[in-house]
């Protein structure tokens, strides 16, 4: 049987990327899986139910979890990279950034979390939430990150709080802080980085250099651990920030 056999989950930003990945590893370990993201086109091809919601809007949070109802499981994927130092952030971009990458969680937490502990109280299991960190984050300060890593460092705060508050009523908590990750948007960057360094190889050799193993991660990667933060062998473990990402905070 499948480590998540019989387990509601929530992914948010499942269309691609970390989060399909997990919701991909999700539906293999057995787990009912609610799939969501910004741009609902992009969930085509997964075998789940399926939502429009950007997790921006509270009242869309609010009543998608009505929706939903119990989970086991709630992953909160969605984050925005926000290129630049101090000096290229103005209040805009510092707004969205949080706004996305970690008010968003306390949307989500808030809406799911009631129906997550009468659930994991009549199962006599643990409910499970898992935050998207980084390690660009209160673990290591990354060359124009500036904005990114403070809300992902806020993340890690958040999560730590949550998994306090909730450590006595079967919640657990944790969040997952992956080094560079390929995925769309990280192509993107690559791109962009390759027109101020001469070539997208150029730019692709320089995230790869930064990582010690010599490789960035699959997205696979990040969703085994989410697989197993998800499952009940992680039943021990709360309120951790665990990194992933081939030793770059080593
Ligand atoms: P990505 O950036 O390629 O995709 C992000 C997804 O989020 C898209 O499908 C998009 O439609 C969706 N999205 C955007 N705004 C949204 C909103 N308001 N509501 C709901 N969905 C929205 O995917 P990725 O690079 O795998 O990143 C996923 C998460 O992992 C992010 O939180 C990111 O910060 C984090 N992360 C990524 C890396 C990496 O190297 N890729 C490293 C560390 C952390």
């Amino acid at each position: 049987a499948g480590q998540l056999e019989g387990k509601v989950a929530v992914v948010t930003a499942a269309g691609q990327g970390i989060g399909r990945a997990i919701a991909e590893a999700f539906v293999r370990e057995g787990a009912t899986v609610h799939a969501s993201d910004l741009d609902i086109d992009k969930l085509e091809g997964l075998d789940v139910s399926k939502a429009a919601l950007d997790v921006t809007d509270t009242d869309a949070v609010k009543a998608y979890a009505g929706t939903v109802g119990g989970v086991d499981i709630l992953a909160n994927v969605a984050g925005f990279v926000h290129h630049g130092t101090v000096l290229e952030c103005d209040e805009k971009a510092w707004d969205f950034s949080f706004d996305l990458n970690v008010k968003s969680m306390h949307r989500t937490i808030q809406a799911f979390l009631p129906e997550m502990i009468t659930r994991a109280e009549a199962n006599g299991t643990s409910g499970s939430i898992i935050n998207m960190s980084s390690g660009a984050s209160s673990i290591k300060g990354a060359p124009n990150r500036y904005v990114y890593g403070a809300t992902k460092a806020a993340v890690i705060g958040l999560t730590k709080s949550v998994a306090q508050d909730f450590i006595r009523r079967n919640i657990r908590c944790n969040a997952i802080c992956p080094g560079t990750v390929e995925s769309p948007s990280w192509h993107a960057r690559v791109e962009e980085l390759g027109q101020s360094v001469g070539g997208t190889d150029k730019a692709l050799q320089m995230f790869v250099e930064r990582q010690p193993m010599g490789r960035v991660g699959r997205p696979e990667e990040v969703a085994a651990l989410a697989v197993y933060l998800a499952s009940d062998g992680a039943a021990f473990t709360t309120g951790t920030a665990i990194p992933i990402d081939g030793g770059w905070t080593l």
